[in-house]
């Protein structure tokens, strides 16, 4: 059986006062929730604190949106695995389309950075997906199959989530069609050792949206930015019917 994880990722928004805030208006919500759904928020580090002072006994489960390989060090602007466990951490982003393109991560980071998720008892999200340029020359299958291969040497595929993001879907209103997102998770699916790694899709995931595409066979879980910030449509997906 493949867990369901549906997973919010707050980018650079909210300040401490405003996660308080959106709690207050979410929490009730996750009483419809399904049990065997895992509820995962990605919020900023500044707001990890919060988080976890604020979700004794409810089931959100905390995730980060980045980690360093290193457990300590002289790494200005990091942040360590330890550090993220301490305080509640379970989950940790890796590989997201913004790092790579605005951060300068590259595969070899992605994978450096899974190995210290796994280390430090971190589950790993493993975001990989293609450009529109890409899709347009038909290499969105080479792409993938090279990025998986590159980030996932010696990774556990115990302990692992990974998103498909079409990095033209991402923040553009502009879904990949459930049907291809669909064939494409069974792509990367046909990549992997362990069958039962979640394979979650993302990109302008949105209430109207969301029972579609959770209705596809190969799609475990959504990861989702803009409609994770508000409480009622966070709520929606989760939620999903
Ligand atoms: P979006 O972002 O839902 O706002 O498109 C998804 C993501 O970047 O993970």
């Amino acid at each position: 059986m493949r867990k369901i994880v549906i997973a919010g990722n707050w980018k650079m928004f909210k300040t401490q006062a405003e996660s308080l805030e959106f709690l207050k208006g979410f929490l009730p919500s996750l009483g419809e929730t399904p049990q065997d759904r895992e509820v995962v928020l990605c919020v900023p580090f500044t707001d990890l604190s919060v988080f976890s002072k604020s979700l004794h006994g409810s089931r959100i489960q905390l995730g980060a949106q980045n980690i360093h390989w290193e457990g300590s060090g002289a790494y200005t602007g990091e942040i360590s695995g330890p550090m993220l466990t301490e305080i509640g951490v379970r989950y940790v982003i890796v590989g997201h389309s913004e790092r790579r393109q605005y951060f300068g991560e590259t595969d070899h980071t992605v994978n450096l950075r899974l190995k210290a998720a796994q280390k430090f008892g971190l589950t790993p999200i493993l975001c990989v997906g293609e450009t529109k340029q890409q899709r347009d020359a038909l290499e969105t299958e080479s792409l993938i199959i090279n990025q998986l291969e590159k980030d996932l040497v010696d990774i556990d595929q115990e302990n692992l989530v990974i998103a498909y993001e079409p990095i033209w879907a991402i923040g553009t209103g502009d879904t990949c069609e459930t049907k291809e997102a669909n064939r494409v998770i069974g792509i990367i699916r046909n990549q992997l050792t362990n069958p039962n790694v979640p394979i979650q899709y993302g990109g302008s995931v949105k209430p109207n949206n969301i029972d579609e595409i959770m209705a596809q066979r190969e799609i475990d879980g959504v990861l989702v930015g803009g409609a994770s910030l508000e409480p009622a449509s966070f709520a929606r997906l989760v939620n999903y019917k």
